[in-house]
């Protein structure tokens, strides 16, 4: 099923969670075994973020060699096998960034033999790509999916038929950081949507004025495809200053108060938890068609805020 149809036909706000492969050496069992909380909720979909390949250059014999190496387990190994287990509708996150074309070609007709139809395309962070041969920003990214989708190869192909994949892209209601003002930001965003892709998931965030503001400008610039609030619970006095630095998010003061005035690690877990409860009924009071929760494969706070929400 698509996303877009999963939206369409949904007659309630849905929940949808995003997971980050655990480190290889990991077993099936550790990483389902904690989904399996998660899933009692009936995610519409689980996405899996997908990560660069670390590439070193290494001197063997005298001779200097470039070494590849993963870090986490494959994603796309991840949703095939999480649509079997669970039944979910799995979204694996594919980025530009340490990937050529042909290497993205191969990754999406193998997503494709799988049955998935849905995809999130990023550029991904570490090293950037260049050349003939890579693509760039998210939108060359979209664009090679939907030259796919019109049964448009790199080389051509004998029996060969369309792909049919429905497009996810991110936004930014904070702006971008390396963007150098949110109208070239939102310029930028409208170009992936222009490329074909269908729906949007926003980088996590804590002020949901930022966000209805920047779901009214998308609106204005055109971009009328479903926009889904991610969403991080928050449970940690270390969140405070971890969250802003590595996402370029604001806390609001009001919500780092009600978590800072606690010193035990259950008062701090609860305050977070009924925060992050607050911002999700706001949302929804405010028509969002579902929410998207940065799990980061880690069960119990997004179940604690999908048991406050029920
Ligand atoms: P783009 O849309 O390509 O934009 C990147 C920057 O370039 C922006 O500043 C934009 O304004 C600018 N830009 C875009 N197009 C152009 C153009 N044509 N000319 C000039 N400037 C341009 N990272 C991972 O590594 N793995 C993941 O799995 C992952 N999942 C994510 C999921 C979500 C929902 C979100 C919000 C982010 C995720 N990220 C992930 C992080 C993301 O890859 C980074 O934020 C990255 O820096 C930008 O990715 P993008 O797809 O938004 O890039």
């Amino acid at each position: 099923m698509k996303v877009t149809d999963l939206i369409k036909h949904s007659t309630k706000p849905f929940t949808s969670i995003e997971i980050i492969p655990p480190k290889k050496g990991t077993r099936m069992e550790t990483l389902f075994g904690e989904l399996e909380g998660l899933m009692r909720y009936k995610p519409a979909f689980m996405s899996v973020t997908s990560h660069a390949h670390e590439r070193t250059i290494e001197e063997v014999n005298g001779k200097k060699i470039e070494r590849i190496k993963n870090k986490r387990l494959d994603t796309n190994a991840i949703c095939i096998a999480a649509q079997s287990r669970f039944g979910v509708v799995p979204t694996p996150h594919v980025i530009c960034r340490g990937f050529t074309k042909d290497e993205t070609e191969d990754m999406l007709l193998t997503l494709r033999f799988h049955g998935l139809e849905n995809v999130l395309a990023l550029r991904g962070d570490g090293p950037p790509n260049d050349g003939e041969f890579a693509n760039i920003y998210a939108s060359d990214l979209v664009e090679q999916m939907q030259r796919m989708n019109r049964g448009e190869y790199l080389d051509p192909m004998e029996n060969a038929d369309k792909t049919d994949f429905c497009i996810g892209v991110a936004g930014y209601p904070e702006k971008h950081f390396e963007a150098p003002d949110f109208d070239t930001d939102l310029k930028n965003l409208k170009k992936k949507i222009d490329a074909g892709s269908h729906f949007i998931i926003t980088q996590m965030f804590f002020d949901n004025t930022a966000f209805y503001s920047f779901r009214d400008e998308i609106a204005r610039r055109g971009i009328n495809v479903p926009v889904i609030p991610g969403i991080k619970p928050l449970y940690k006095k270390q969140h405070l200053e971890a969250l802003p630095r590595i996402f370029y998010t604001k806390i609001p003061q009001a919500v780092q108060d009600s978590i800072n005035r606690f010193e035990k690690e259950e008062d701090i877990y609860r305050a977070g938890i009924d925060s992050t409860i607050a911002q999700c009924k706001d949302l929804l009071a405010h028509g969002v068609p579902g929410i998207h929760f940065y799990s980061m494969s880690v069960a119990k706070p997004t179940s604690d805020v999908l048991e406050g929400l029920k």
